[in-house]
């Protein structure tokens, strides 16, 4: 409880510091081995069962159930996004450029795709106000393939994108459409935009905000055909049918959002692919 109740003076401190290093830090505040939700989590499993325990002896529901709820829950509110931050300045604010250290992690990250012989270029930090920051981030020159319509996206992003275009996407356009793999086309990565297409998070920052997610739209293959998703995700074709079911599984596994036209209209025509560990697929 003393622990809960010490991050709730970490959380309520978030909105006006937007700057939380807790567990790893870097691009995974929620995760590595001492990450905090891991942390708490055991406590609040704990709690509840007390909680139960309690009911069933006919004791009260104790205030401290309610204050470790409302912990966890803004803790992991907190969690989808990136530490490296500065805190947002007004809507409409001229851009600026920060002169923000290179966390650990993005350093990690640059080393990894440099490790994946993968070319490309470091972006400045920059501030667009409003929320919309790109920070850690990249513009991808070269990854063996060509990729239309790439802006700069955090490099946690880029990294998982790489993988996903390299190890899922072009063996899945040999294995089930016969065909290599000659170019992706996207819809871009950074836009500073609200959530669209839901009625419930028009509200909420996009993952483009933060150049944290790219929007896949299609395919081309080495015998000239163009794959799209909004095209061939209902296609007669069963095989292309295939090829998207088969990408868009392994974008689930990869990505921490992924939408599809399955998920709303908006979504009709590319696949959304962002990397913040919300484990939402559909
Ligand atoms: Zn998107």
């Amino acid at each position: 409880m003393r622990f809960a109740a010490t991050h709730i003076g970490i959380v309520l401190s978030y909105p006006g510091t937007g700057h939380i290093a807790f567990g790893g830090g870097g691009d995974k505040p929620c995760g590595g081995d001492a990450g905090v939700v891991d942390m708490v989590f055991p406590i609040f499993r704990r709690l509840l069962r007390d909680r139960e325990t309690a009911s069933e002896a006919g004791a009260p529901f104790r205030p401290q159930h309610i204050v470790a709820t409302v912990a966890l829950a803004l803790l992991l509110a907190a969690c989808g996004r990136g530490d490296d931050r500065p805190p947002p300045r007004p809507v409409g604010a001229k851009p600026v450029t920060l002169n923000l250290p290179t966390s650990r992690d993005t350093q990690a990250c640059f080393a990894d795709l440099s490790r994946e012989q993968v070319r490309y270029s470091p972006l400045p930090d920059r501030d667009y106000g409003g929320g919309c920051q790109v920070t850690g981030s990249v513009q991808l020159i070269d990854i063996g393939v060509p990729v239309t319509n790439l802006k700069g996206m955090r490099c946690g992003l880029a990294r998982t994108f790489v993988a996903w275009t390299r190890h899922a996407v072009a063996p899945a356009a040999r294995q089930i459409l016969g065909s290599d793999l000659v170019r992706v086309e996207s819809f871009g990565t950074y836009a500073c935009r609200n959530v669209i297409g839901s009625a419930t998070a028009g509200n909420r920052l996009s993952g483009h905000a933060i150049a944290n997610a790219v929007d896949i739209s299609g395919f081309v293959l080495a015998d000239g055909r163009r794959i799209t998703v909004l095209d061939g995700w209902r296609s007669g074709d069963a095989d292309v049918r295939e090829f998207l079911q088969a990408i868009h599984a392994s974008a689930c596994k990869r990505f921490g959002t992924v939408l599809s036209p399955d998920y709303n209209a908006a979504h009709a025509n590319h696949l959304h692919l962002e990397d913040d560990h919300a484990r939402f697929c559909r």
